[in-house]
C-alpha cells in the first residue's frame, strides 16, 4: 500500500480497479493468458521487439543524415536497451511466470525502470527516462496497434489514472462508468478540472509521476476532498475510506434541504447564487442545486470534438436549449474563450511559445470576425427566448471592449433590418481577469452593465502562476494579498459607481473564500453545481459584520500562508460541518 498527496480538485471519494492510459491514451488492462497461449504471445512479443529496433534503428540513420550523427547516437540509448538481453528477460519471465498478456508485462517491467532511472542522484541520467517511456510507448504501439481500447468502451466501474486529460477528453468520460481519476500533471483551477467538477467526477490532479507506480487493475482510492491517492490499499484503508465516501454522500444529503432556501445571511443581506456551465444540459444539475440562474455559460465547450467551425445554427441550438432549461432565470453566455488550454486545435495554425499571453478569448474573436459575428448572432437571436445577458472574456483594455460592442451592433443591426427580434434591453457586461483591466476598472464604468471577476485568470496573471502547472500549485493562491488587493479594487469601485459585481472564478466556490468575497460585498457567486450548496451554507451562517470582520482581519496579513491558515480556522470554526 502507497498513499500519494496530489492537488484535490474534485470532491468526492472513490475505490475501484485502475485503468491506466499512458501518455498516448493507451489502455492497458492486467490481462492473463492461457498458458497454450504463452508461446504465441512470447512470439508477438520478440515480433514487436524487433520492429521497435529496426524502427529506432532507421530513426537514428534519418535523424543522423539529417541533423548530425551526435543527434542521430541519442538513439543508441534505446536500441541498447531493447538489445538488453536481461530486460528483455525480465519481461518475459514475468508472461511466462504470472501468464501476463505482454503489454501489461512491458509497461510493468519498463515502469519499474523508469522509476529507478528518476530516482538517479545525477540530473543528466534521470533525464534519460524519457527514453524509457518512449521505448516503452515504441513496444506498445507496436504490440497493440490497431486494437488500442477506448474509454467508451468501458464495460466497468474504474478509476483513470493518466499522465493528463484534456478538457475534452475529460468531458467525454462517462461518470457512470469513470468513478474518478488522478493525473500527473494539472492544477486546481485547469480547464481539465473545472469540467470534472462539473461532472460531479472526484479528481486529484499534480501527484507528478502516478502513472509509474499504478498498473492497469491495481485497486487504488482516490479522494478527491483531501487530494490524496491510496495504491493496492490493505481491508482497513478501504474501510476508512468507505466512511469517508459515506460521510461526504450524508453531507451533500443534509446540504440539500437548502437548495430552496434564498442565499441569504443570517442578518438578512440577500446575495445571488448562480451556477457555471459549460454545457446546456447543466442548466438542469444547476436548478437542481439551487441556483437562481446562470452567471457563466463556457460557450467554447461547443467546439469539443469538432474539427470545424459550430455554425450559427449549432450555437442558436445550445443556447436555445440552456435558455428554456433556465425558465426565465436569467443566463450569461460568455462569448467564446479559445486559446491557452482550450481547443487549441482550431485557435491557430501554429504552436505558441506562452499560450496563456497569447491569441486567446477576446483576442482570438476579434481576429476571426466572421467566427464571432456568428457567435453574437446566434446569441441575439436566442436573446428573444429568455433572459440572456452577454459577456466578453479577457477584456485588458477599453479599445477592446468598445470593438466587440461595435461587433454587436453591427449584428443586432442585421438582425433588425432582416425582421429577426431581439432583447432591445440585453445587458452587456465584461470580465474582470487580467490586472489591466482590474488596475483601469473606473474607466470601464459606463462602458457595460456588469462585471464578472474571473479569479481564476487573475490569480495566474497576477502572480506570474501557470494555473495548469503542478510545479508551482503551491504558489498559486487567490489568498496571496496582492489578488485580495486587486479584487477589493474592483469590488469598491463597483460599489461607489453602482455597478454590478459578481464573481465566477472558481475562488467563489471555495467556502474560505466565499467568506471573504461576501465581506467585500459581491452580489453574486456564481459557482459550479458541485458547490452551490456549500456556498448557500457558508453564506446563511454567518452575518455581514462577521463577513466584514474576516475581510479586515484578512487584509491585515503580509503572505498567502497567513491568510489561508487563518481563514481555514475561521471556517473551521464558523462551519464544522462542512469539514469532511
Ligand atoms: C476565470 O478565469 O476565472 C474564469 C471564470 O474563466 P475560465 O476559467 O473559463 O478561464
Ligand atoms: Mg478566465
Amino acid at each position: 500500500m502507497e498513499t500519494r498527496k496530489g492537488i484535490a480538485v474534485s470532491p468526492g471519494v472513490a475505490i475501484a480497479p485502475a485503468i491506466v492510459l499512458d501518455s498516448e491514451q493507451f489502455r492497458i488492462p492486467r490481462r492473463v493468458i492461457e498458458p497454450a497461449e504463452v508461446e504465441p504471445e512470447l512470439a508477438r512479443f520478440q515480433g514487436a521487439v524487433e520492429r521497435a529496433r529496426e524502427e529506432i534503428r532507421e530513426l537514428r540513420e534519418r535523424v543522423a543524415a539529417d541533423i548530425g550523427e551526435k543527434l542521430g547516437a541519442i538513439f543508441d540509448v534505446q536500441d541498447a536497451l531493447l538489445g538488453d538481453p536481461s530486460v528483455i528477460d525480465e519481461i518475459r519471465e514475468l508472461v511466462q511466470r504470472e501468464r501476463y498478456a505482454p503489454e501489461y508485462a512491458v509497461s510493468q517491467i519498463l515502469k519499474g525502470y523508469a522509476k529507478k532511472v528518476l530516482a538517479l542522484p545525477n540530473r543528466y541520467m534521470s533525464e534519460r527516462v524519457a527514453d524509457v517511456w518512449d521505448v516503452e510507448k515504441r513496444l506498445l504501439r507496436n504490440l497493440i496497434g490497431a486494437k488500442r481500447e477506448s474509454l467508451h468502451q468501458l464495460t466497468e466501474p474504474v478509476i483513470v489514472i493518466a499522465h493528463d486529460l484534456t478538457p475534452s477528453q475529460t468531458a467525454g468520460l462517462d461518470p457512470s462508468k469513470v468513478l474518478a481519476f488522478a493525473t500527473d500533471i494539472g492544477g486546481r483551477t485547469s480547464h481539465t478540472t473545472i469540467v470534472a467538477r462539473a461532472m460531479g467526477i472526484p479528481a486529484v490532479v499534480g501527484l507528478q509521476n502516478v502513472t509509474a507506480d499504478l498498473s492497469g487493475g491495481d485497486t487504488v482510492i482516490v479522494d478527491g476532498n483531501r487530494g490524496l491517492v491510496v495504491i493496492e490499499p490493505d481491508a482497513p484503508t478501504i474501510t476508512r475510506f468507505r466512511e469517508a465516501e459515506q460521510r461526504f454522500h450524508r453531507m451533500e444529503e443534509e446540504l440539500g434541504h437548502l437548495k430552496d432556501l434564498p442565499a441569504t445571511t443570517t442578518d438578512g443581506h440577500e446575495v445571488l447564487l448562480w451556477g457555471n456551465i459549460e454545457f446546456p444540459h447543466e442548466v438542469q444539475t444547476c436548478m437542481n442545486r439551487g441556483a437562481s440562474g446562470i452567471g457563466l455559460y463556457r460557450t467554447e465547450f461547443l467546439y469539443l470534438d469538432r474539427d470545424v467551425e459550430p455554425s450559427e445554427e449549432d450555437h442558436y441550438q445550445a443556447y436555445a436549449e440552456a435558455i428554456e432549461a433556465c425558465k426565465g432565470r436569467p443566463i450569461t453566455i460568455r462569448t467564446c474563450d479559445l486559446g491557452a488550454d482550450k481547443f487549441t486545435h482550431l485557435s491557430g495554425d501554429y504552436d505558441e511559445r506562452n499560450p496563456f499571453l497569447g491569441c486567446r478569448s477576446i483576442r482570438f474573436s476579434l481576429q476571426h470576425i466572421a467566427a464571432f459575428k456568428r457567435q453574437l448572432r446566434a446569441i441575439l437571436r436566442a436573446s428573444a427566448l429568455g433572459a440572456v445577458r452577454i459577456m466578453f472574456p479577457l477584456i485588458t483594455n477599453l479599445k477592446e471592449l468598445r470593438q466587440a460592442k461595435m461587433l454587436l451592433a453591427d449584428v443586432r443591426e442585421d438582425l433588425e433590418e432582416e425582421g429577426i427580434h431581439v432583447d432591445a434591453g440585453i445587458k452587456v457586461g465584461m470580465m474582470i481577469e487580467v490586472p489591466s483591466a482590474a488596475i483601469m476598472v473606473r474607466r470601464f464604468i459606463g462602458e457595460c452593465d456588469f462585471f464578472s471577476i474571473g479569479t481564476n485568470d487573475l490569480t495566474q496573471y497576477v502572480l506570474a502562476v501557470d494555473r495548469t502547472n503542478e510545479r508551482v500549485a503551491g504558489m498559486y493562491t487567490p489568498g496571496h494579498p496582492a489578488v485580495l488587493r486587486m479584487i477589493r479594487m474592483v469590488t469598491d469601485t463597483a460599489r461607489d459607481a453602482g455597478i454590478e459585481v459578481a464573481v465566477c472564478g472558481e475562488m467563489a466556490g471555495e467556502p474560505n473564500y466565499a467568506l471573504v468575497l461576501l465581506g467585500l460585498g459581491i452580489q453574486i457567486f456564481s459557482v459550479s453545481s458541485a458547490t452551490l450548496l456549500e456556498i448557500k451554507k457558508v453564506i446563511r451562517s454567518v452575518t455581514m459584520d462577521q463577513a466584514k470582520e474576516v475581510c479586515e482581519k484578512v487584509f491585515q496579513f503580509d503572505s498567502d500562508r497567513e491568510v489561508d491558515a487563518y481563514l481555514a480556522e475561521i471556517t473551521r470554526r464558523l462551519l464544522p460541518e462542512l469539514v469532511v
